[in-house]
């Protein structure tokens, strides 16, 4: 903004970072962003940005974007060559039909984007249904929040969070658990901030001393895993003590005779032996969140990305229904914190195996025949295959081909050795990309794709909130949206997605998911953003759910009585660490964004945390090269001693693919929704 040649244009958007949803202003010169300021007015970000959704953008304008198609024409030892989209198009046309035709719909699988728009993946998952006939299509939420969707679900009845972020204005304490809002979501982190400075109570509850420890008035510091007997530990001192609210209970709940047998066994001295705290500390959470008028619950990854993820969701929920905090006037509820930009909507949009939009069960008649009236053609009923399920079933030969829009399944998904041989055994894999990313570089043909400052639709945030995405920039060379491709793609095969616009695309959804039948664009332009469910045109959307009864069977929140199950990966005598993974604030995810930015002046490489204890040990110092094995591959990372981590436990990210973590994690998913376990890997280390 301090260069004197003016502004040519200004847009209004939606942050394509992370899940908080941040309102920016992009102003652009000469079709370059010029600067991106906070909006003062938004609801979720009320002036504020951080380092990523303000400064990270020059990727846009990266001399390595994708501006043409590629293709590989002497089979996959032969370099990808730049083409026209006519004939990317007809090859990938040309052979998702021929595997379609020889081997059924079922060998094909597709990935949508949590980065792309609602509208995008509408349009994915009915591609995929409509135009290839299978379900198998999913998004990566597998990896990420499916147990929150399946838990939020069994525990209220929505697939969400309970409440608007709005609400925490009104808390008087908060429990974090398994969630680093500063470095994740930081305009979220600082709004935790302001709230205890005026005099919020604080609980966090994690394996690292995050930032947000050092403000707590209780920190329990819980072993990897541990977070079902924390949470029933508890649960058992807020029944014990006469914390929960008993009429709640009887007239709201159910499930509580159960949950009472099953906290029998959870004494908290055993509940804390387990989570390797002192007992006196998980009481004084318990108290703290007991004695509050109004709590609140805000989790993330570390609660899900276990084996028994969705366990440890709904022994939280337990917590906000014990005492009365979810679905009443005032209440403050479970936040659950989104990664990706849109990782709710994707869901929300039905880029799922097993659900077509709004959560409406692909095995339901009634659902598919609604859907099959209105797009003209039959819906597969057969539940498809999850992500992971995917890739065993490529390297098996069930699965031909994968079509993956947006992620860089190679880097970011777990044990990604597997992922290379699933994607090396396919006859046909497609990317859509800004970049050449790991995944694109295995591909066979690879779309050039725009970034969330080049296309027109909506994201939904963490809170549930439907807000407007808008184009700042023109795409660079032939670059085009998902959207486009997607519909060129179908009308190559001959057949037509029938929505010509994102916003025929938000409208078609709403005619058939009765969550989103009040949204529509137009009135997005209108009004401002939306929570989902929105019911009618007349309706504002529910930000606070649950008022007058949970969306269960019974209408009663359930209670559940789950016991705790160990890791699925233990340390042993040859891999005695636990290594976790996580997010660092400037960077994000694969990195593919926020390394091509000034960012990378920040943090300009990946480190691996280690306790100082565990570095004088082992006589290594900060700075020094260590290897890390896993029981699949070992990885070479620079240490950085901090006493962050506990003695036994390490921490890295995955945004640097000359670091790639996730060859190392875990190969074990859960059982219930196939997240896999990236919080738990048991890893052993040696001075390089
Ligand atoms: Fe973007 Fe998240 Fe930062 Fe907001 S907090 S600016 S949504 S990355």
């Amino acid at each position: 903004l301090l260069d004197p040649r003016p502004i040519s244009w200004t847009t209004t958007t939606t942050c394509g970072y992370c899940g908080v949803g941040c309102t920016l202003r992009v102003h652009v010169r000469d079709n370059e962003v010029a600067a991106i300021t906070p909006v003062h007015a938004a609801p979720v970000n009320r002036g504020h940005a951080c380092v990523k959704g303000r400064f990270a953008h020059a990727f846009t304008r990266s001399r390595d974007r994708l501006t043409t198609p590629l293709i590989r024409r002497g089979g996959r030892k032969s370099p990808l060559e730049p083409t026209s989209w006519d004939e990317a198009l007809t090859v990938v046309a040309t052979r998702l039909a021929a595997i379609r035709d020889r081997h059924g719909p079922d060998a094909i699988g597709m990935i949508s984007s949590a980065r792309a728009t609602n509208e995008e993946n509408y349009l994915a998952q009915k591609f995929a249904r409509a135009v290839l006939g299978t379900n198998n299509v999913d998004n990566c939420s597998r990896l990420c929040h499916a147990p929150s969707a399946v838990g939020l679900t069994a525990s209220f009845g929505y697939a969400g969070g309970t409440n608007s972020v709005d609400d925490l204005d009104g808390t008087d304490c908060i429990l974090i658990a398994g969630a680093n809002p500063t470095e994740a979501h930081p305009v979220i982190g600082a709004r935790i901030k302001q709230l205890v400075l005026r005099g919020a109570r604080l609980v966090v509850i994690d394996p690292r001393r995050i930032d947000l420890a050092e403000m707590a008035d209780v920190y329990v510091q819980a072993k990897p895993g541990s977070n079902v007997a924390v949470f029933n530990g508890i649960a058992r001192v807020l029944l014990d003590e006469g914390y929960a609210d008993e009429e709640f209970l009887r007239t709201r709940a159910s499930g509580l005779a159960e949950l009472t047998d099953l906290l029998r066994d959870y004494p908290v001295d055993h509940a804390a032996r387990v989570a390797g705290v002192q007992p006196e500390t998980l009481t004084m959470a318990a108290r703290l969140y007991g004695t509050a008028r109004r709590p609140a619950i805000v989790y993330g990854l570390g609660i899900t990305e276990h084996a028994h993820g969705t366990d440890g969701v709904r022994t939280l929920a337990n917590l906000a229904i014990l005492k009365g905090a979810v679905g009443t006037p005032g209440c403050c509820g479970v936040l659950s914190m989104r990664g990706q930009n849109n990782v709710q909507g994707a869901s929300d949009m039905g880029a799922l195996p097993d659900m077509l939009p709004g959560y409406q069960h692909i095995t339901n008649a009634d659902v598919r025949a609604r859907f099959a009236r209105h797009w003209g053609v039959s819906v597969p009923e057969r539940p498809g295959l999850r992500i992971l399920e995917m890739f065993e079933a490529a390297i098996a030969g069930r699965v031909r081909a994968m079509y993956v829009i947006g992620e860089d399944i190679a880097q970011t998904d777990p044990d990604s050795g597997n992922v290379r041989k699933a994607l090396a055994a396919c006859d046909l894999v497609v990317s859509h990309d800004l970049f050449l990313s790991r995944t694109a570089h295995l591909a066979d043909v690879v779309f050039p794709a725009v970034s969330f400052l080049e296309k027109d639709g909506t994201f939904v945030n963490f809170d549930r909130r439907v807000q407007r995405v808008r184009p700042a920039l023109t795409p660079p060379g032939q670059a085009k949206p998902d959207f486009d491709i997607l519909q060129l793609l179908a009308h190559t095969m001959g057949a037509e997605l029938g929505c010509p616009t994102p916003a025929d695309a938000l409208a078609e959804c709403a005619t058939l998911t009765p969550t989103f039948a009040g949204i529509s664009h137009a009135r997005l332009d209108r009004d401002g953003p939306l929570h989902w469910p929105c019911r009618a045109e007349d309706q504002p959307g529910e930000g606070r759910l649950y008022l007058d009864s949970f969306a269960t069977h019974d209408g009663r929140a359930a209670l559940a009585a789950r016991p705790y199950l160990p890791p699925g990966e233990q340390p042993d005598a040859a891999f005695p660490y636990v290594l976790i993974t996580g997010r660092r604030l400037v960077h994000y995810n694969s990195g593919s964004m926020s390394r091509r930015t000034p960012n990378m002046e920040l943090r300009p490489r990946e480190v691996l945390d280690l306790h100082p204890d565990d570095g004088a040990r082992l006589r290594i110092a900060d700075g020094n090269l260590v290897e890390v094995t896993s029981r699949r591959t070992a990885v070479t990372f620079s240490v950085h001693l901090t006493d962050t981590v506990a003695p036994g436990q390490l921490f890295t990210s995955f945004n640097f693919p000359d670091t790639p973590t996730n060859a190392l994690t875990s190969d074990v998913a859960e059982t219930v929704t196939g997240c896999p376990e990236y919080k738990v890997t048991a890893v052993s280390l040696r001075p390089v």
